[in-house]
Formats: structure tokens, C-alpha cells, sequence
């Protein structure tokens, strides 16, 4: 399948390009945290759209040039929504949605799960109150109607895991043949 050829090249390509950028004030790359990420979902047992989902939730981050910790500078770079545009194009929602939810999830289980807060690394508590702060009773009951919240959650905490320095991990052709074999007709 063509299409799907030219999507799996477009993500190498822009992992090789910017992959090396800082992921946000922590001590990972961008690349090094997304695949941290995914591999964390593929040994939690994640089909292979959440793998995916897992793996490219921070491709927004890719995608725009502010500054690799626009956080800190009192930014939100809103990375979501644009990782959710960009993937509305090339995937289904089973991709799509755990992507754009992954900073509700987050502002979600500050307000659900006592201590979870505490356990946000410091860029993380920075970026939340300029994404909202935790959610109200309004917002949750909005959140848990979603039919994607619950992968949502799940990828918010490998997601928060993520950040280990030289931890290894599988390479991103790995994540990107998983995708191709769970793809019918695309070519092997
Ligand atoms: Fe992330």
C-alpha cells in the first residue's frame, strides 16, 4: 500500500530530522521519549493502533518551530491539537484520538487520582497549568464519555514513564514494521 509507504517515510523522516531535539526541559530526546513510550505500550500488551498512537503522541512537537521548551516560557504549544490534525490525515481514530486526549488524560488524572500530581516531573507541573490546570466535575464527565479515554489514560502513563536517560529501546523502523504487518495490504 502506497499510501501507507509514503506515511511511514514521512515519520522517519521527521524523527531523523528533529528527533534530537530536547523533549521538553527532561533529560530524553524527542525521539529517545517517543519510543520509550512505545515500547512501554508494546510490553503492556497495546494493540498495534495504540503502539502507534503511543509513538507518535508527541509528533506535534515535531511539527512547529517554537521552542523545544516553549513551556517555560509560559507557551503552550498546544502540541496536541496539532499532532491530532496531522494524524487525522494519515490514521483512523483508534490513533487519532488517544493523541489528542494524552493532555486531557493528564490534567484528567490530577483531578481523579490522588498523588498523581506528585508524581508529575517538574516540566510536566509547568505545562499543566498552562494547559488548564486539573479538570472540574464538567470536564471529567466530558473526558469519560469520550470512547477513547481509557487508551488515553493508559498512553498518558507510559507517556509520564518516558523520560528515563539511555534507556534502550527499539529503533522506530521496529514501531513502523509493526504497523505495516498489522496493515492489511500493505507490502511487507
Ligand atoms: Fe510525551
Amino acid at each position: 500500500m502506497a499510501r501507507l509507504d509514503g506515511v511511514c517515510e514521512e515519520i522517519s523522516r521527521l524523527f531523523r530530522d528533529r528527533g534530537d531535539s530536547e523533549y521538553g526541559g527532561e533529560a530524553v530526546t524527542q525521539r529517545q521519549h517517543a519510543l520509550q513510550t512505545a515500547d512501554r505500550a508494546e510490553r503492556d500488551g497495546a494493540d498495534v493502533p495504540l503502539i502507534t498512537a503511543a509513538l507518535l503522541h508527541d509528533i506535534g512537537h515535531l511539527l512547529h518551530d517554537l521552542p523545544d521548551d516553549a513551556p517555560a516560557a509560559d507557551i503552550d504549544d498546544r502540541h496536541e491539537r496539532l499532532a491530532a490534525r496531522w494524524l487525522a490525515d494519515r490514521f483512523g481514530p483508534e490513533v487519532v484520538e488517544p493523541v489528542r486526549l494524552h493532555v486531557a488524560a493528564k490534567r484528567y488524572l490530577c483531578t481523579v487520582e490522588p498523588g498523581y500530581h506528585d508524581l508529575l516531573s517538574e516540566p510536566s507541573r509547568t505545562s499543566l497549568a498552562l494547559q488548564g490546570g486539573p479538570m472540574t466535575a464538567d470536564e471529567v464527565r466530558d473526558f469519560e464519555a469520550s470512547p477513547h479515554w481509557r487508551d488515553a489514560v493508559r498512553l498518558r502513563r507510559w507517556d509520564d514513564a518516558a523520560k528515563a536517560p539511555g534507556l534502550p529501546t527499539p529503533d522506530v523502523a521496529h514501531f513502523l514494521r509493526r504497523l505495516r504487518d498489522a496493515t492489511p495490504g500493505a507490502d511487507p
